[in-house]
């Protein structure tokens, strides 16, 4: 799906003259790729969307869509989504509910950035507000009735702001660009994001985007288990599917600042591409919940059982993984690690695990990941793909990560990543693949 030259940067030392060598890093296949594949994942939004509204699930059918233009956006629904995503960033500015942190080195100029890690403090904000507002009598579950109108407002605005954020890239150094964003297609470089790092001041816009559309998925399934509620489909299928989705969210928000370390915030820009795929994610991940509130269908606890201990398997791996490598990265000389074998690197504090979670595969955390979001779809049953798309786009997801991921590490520790990869031959999957 995405694919980049192997050695983008010589060094450092060269990077300059790099970007005047005009390099050309195109994912998607260059521009006509990220063209079709935004029109692609946008419209199948807008179709997950109809689905999700009508509660009409039959494959063939053709999606009807609204022939008036207030059916498509209206005031009420800009109003509710710019007041709300308002909101978050003002949360985040708040000097309150979590500490600062510094991030990662940059790879444009090496600074450290700032972070407010208040995520779990806003997400819990966000669950009060909405929880009063149901106890209050304010009809909740009709924000599934003007989903459409909201993905069209989010999708405006966020068009919007990736020609601000593509303005404001291109007032930077080239030095200062991310790699990626600087090929001779004007359209390309806007789709894929100039800016690695887009601030307004202290307001870091990757990370406020990413959590709201996070909290955006979790109001839509407390919306949908209101109206499970209202019309006596609670189900224990859909009383599992929500509860295991609660804690997902719930864990990342409480392990924030292993955000800070993430492919998203260290290497990717921001442009349309990024900002369409965070559109997506409340529109669609919460298919399931909407499918099995819409449908009334549930399995059998005897199935359940076994879904919620595949559930908690992908979450020891995930978190145990994912824990190991924050804390050897933290603090290498730990004493919890002095009998783990290591391969040292030229990278000052950066020595590479080969036991423990990380000498199983070179991914273990992405398994753990893969594992937990097929668990979101089993308790749906098999009578609907829908469900089962967010998981396997998933999948798709890291499986090209994984390869860019080990492209760069390549690139970081040169031969010492190939010899690594000698010692743990398993990308994701120990003994699969
Ligand atoms: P990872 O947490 O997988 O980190 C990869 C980095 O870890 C490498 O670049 C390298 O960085 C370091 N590393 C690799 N191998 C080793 C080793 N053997 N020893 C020590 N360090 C090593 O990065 P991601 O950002 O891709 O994933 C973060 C989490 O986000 C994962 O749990 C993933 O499942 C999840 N995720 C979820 C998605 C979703 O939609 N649900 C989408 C994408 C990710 P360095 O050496 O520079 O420290």
């Amino acid at each position: 799906m995405q694919r980049r030259p192997l050695h983008p940067h010589k060094g450092d030392q060269n990077r300059e003259q790099n970007t005047e060598d005009e390099k050309e890093y195109y994912q998607y296949g260059g521009a006509m790729g990220a063209l079709f594949t935004s029109v692609c994942f946008i419209g199948l939004t807008y179709i997950v969307v109809e689905k999700i509204q009508s509660g009409k699930w039959e494959m063939l059918r053709v999606p009807e869509f609204p022939s008036h233009v207030g059916g498509w956006l209206d005031f009420r629904a800009a109003a509710m989504f710019l007041g709300w995503l308002g909101a978050q960033c003002i949360l985040y500015l708040l000097p309150i509910g979590g500490p600062i942190e510094l991030g990662s080195p940059t790879k444009d100029n090496g600074r450290r950035l700032s972070y407010r890690l208040n995520g779990f403090f806003v997400f819990m904000v966000n669950t009060i507000c909405l929880l009063a507002a149901t106890y209050a009598g304010v009809p909740v579950t009709m924000l599934t009735s003007k989903a459409l109108q909201l993905l069209t407002a989010g999708l405006v605005t966020f068009f919007l702001l990736s020609i601000v954020l593509y303005a404001k890239g291109m007032t930077l150094r080239p030095r200062d660009r991310s790699p990626c964003g600087q090929t001779k297609s004007a359209y390309y470089n806007w789709f894929i994001g100039v800016e690695l790092h887009p601030r307004f001041g202290f307001l870091d816009l990757k990370l406020v985007l990413f959590r709201s559309v996070v909290i955006g998925w979790m109001i839509f399934n407390w919306v949908n288990v209101m109206d499970a509620y209202e019309t006596g489909h609670l189900t224990p299928s859909l009383i599992l599917v929500s509860s295991l989705q609660l804690v997902y969210v719930l864990d990342t928000f409480w392990f924030e600042t292993g955000m800070l370390v993430s492919r998203e915030i260290i290497h990717e820009a921001l442009g349309f591409n990024h900002l369409s795929l965070c559109l997506m994610i409340p529109f669609t991940f919460c298919v399931q919940t909407r499918y099995l509130v819409t449908t009334g269908f549930t399995l059998p606890w005897y199935c359940l059982v076994p879904i919620l201990v595949l559930n908690l398997t992908g979450y020891w791996i995930l978190r145990g993984s994912n824990s190991e490598k924050n804390n050897f990265r933290r603090n290498p000389k730990d004493p919890a690690f002095a009998k783990y074998e290591t391969l040292p690197t030229r990278v000052k504090g950066k020595n590479l695990l080969v036991s423990g979670w990380w000498g199983m595969s070179r991914h273990p955390n992405y398994f753990g990941d893969i594992l937990i979001n097929f668990t979101f779809a089993l308790p749906t049953g098999f009578g609907h793909f829908l469900p089962y798309l967010n998981p396997v786009l998933l999948v798709l997801l890291l499986i090209d990560r994984e390869r860019m991921d080990g492209e760069d590490c390549r690139q970081r520790y040169g031969d010492v990543w190939d010899k690594y990869c000698e010692k743990v031959k398993y990308r994701i999957i120990p003994y699969v693949y």
